[in-house]
């Protein structure tokens, strides 16, 4: 089984999946398009969130960030001249060195992020989704910016003209996950964002073609009409869906198999018909390790009974 993964509800989900699959046979294809350089390193915060939740760093409160980090250099650069918005932590900030090192020495993203695994003992294989530089970008009113400028720096609060990604046209998929794909027949989509953080995966050049062929399971990160963290609704709304799980699955639908939406989620199962995928209710809020681990455990069984 191959994860599709952004930074804050998949990674809670392979939290889950961790109890019940030995890190070893982990793989997960992660969105890049969230990257950018900052004060001078390259910033992967969707691996980032991946790499400090397998290797028992990440910050459980917050979901982002190594736990007990400090912000001495964040706050010295600004009491100097920087204007640098993104709350950057020093033992992550550290990492954001490390990684750069790599890259600013030859190595390419999937290479400097196998070297960080190593360095931090984690042996699932965590990959970006490719190794071009891609950014999402958010078209306001009064200017085209990066995501995390519209969602850090402006708090997600202009309005939304259009939303784009960077570089999409020309990207490849990273050898290692075309690899990966090619040896694994099952495909799960976490809760995670549609727009930004599962979008730049399924929108890379024939991944929909790829992912046709495959059993695919997806969770909606949508419970009724709203998201439980996070700009999905505004970001959907944008791009023309229901801010629903039923406008999650239209977006998935020419390879969605199995939709796994909350049992809370007052919409109808009769409203998945045009969609052609099976539907599964189940507890999808991951509020704590046992939650994870149970909906893991109901995302790996509809493998099993497709
Ligand atoms: P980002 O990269 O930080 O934006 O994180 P993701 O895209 O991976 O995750 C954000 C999405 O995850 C939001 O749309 C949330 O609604 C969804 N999400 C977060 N926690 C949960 C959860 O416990 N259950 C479900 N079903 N969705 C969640």
């Amino acid at each position: 089984m191959i994860t599709l993964s952004g930074g804050t509800g998949t990674p809670k989900l392979l939290h889950g999946i961790e109890n019940i699959i030995p890190q070893k046979e982990i793989a997960v294809i992660v969105n890049t398009a969230e990257d950018l350089w900052v004060s001078g390193n390259l910033i992967t915060p969707d691996i980032d969130t991946i790499l400090y939740m397998f290797s028992n760093k990440i910050d459980l409160k917050k979901w982002w960030g190594i736990k007990d980090d400090s912000f001495n250099t964040h706050n010295q650069l600004k009491s100097i001249e920087s204007n640098e918005s993104m709350m950057i932590g020093d033992m992550d900030r550290a990492t954001h060195i490390i990684r750069s090192d790599f890259i600013r020495n030859g190595d390419s993203l999937t290479i400097a992020i196998q070297k960080l695994s190593a360095l931090f003992e984690i042996e699932a294989n965590v990959m970006p989704m490719s190794d071009d530089p891609l950014a999402t970008m958010i078209t306001t009113e009064q200017e085209e910016m990066h995501f995390q400028d519209f969602w850090i720096k402006y708090k997600g609060k202009p309005n939304i003209i259009n939303i784009s990604i960077k570089g999409i046209e020309n990207a490849s998929i990273s050898k290692n996950a075309i690899d990966a794909l090619k040896s694994n027949n099952n495909v799960l989509i976490g809760p995670s964002n549609p727009i930004t953080s599962i979008g730049p995966i399924i929108e890379l050049p024939k991944m929909r073609n790829i992912l046709k062929s495959k059993k695919v399971v997806a969770i909606s990160p949508i419970i009724g009409n709203k998201p439980i963290s996070g700009p999905a609704a505004k970001l959907m709304q944008a791009k023309g869906f229901e801010v629903s799980s039923i406008g999650v699955a239209e977006y998935y639908k020419d390879f969605l198999d199995v939709f796994i939406i909350d049992k809370k989620d007052t919409v109808k199962l009769s409203d998945f018909k045009n969609i052609g995928c099976e539907v599964i209710r189940a507890d999808t809020l991951m509020t704590n390790m046992e939650k994870s681990t149970c909906l893991a455990k109901i995302a790996i069984d509809a493998f099993k009974n497709m």
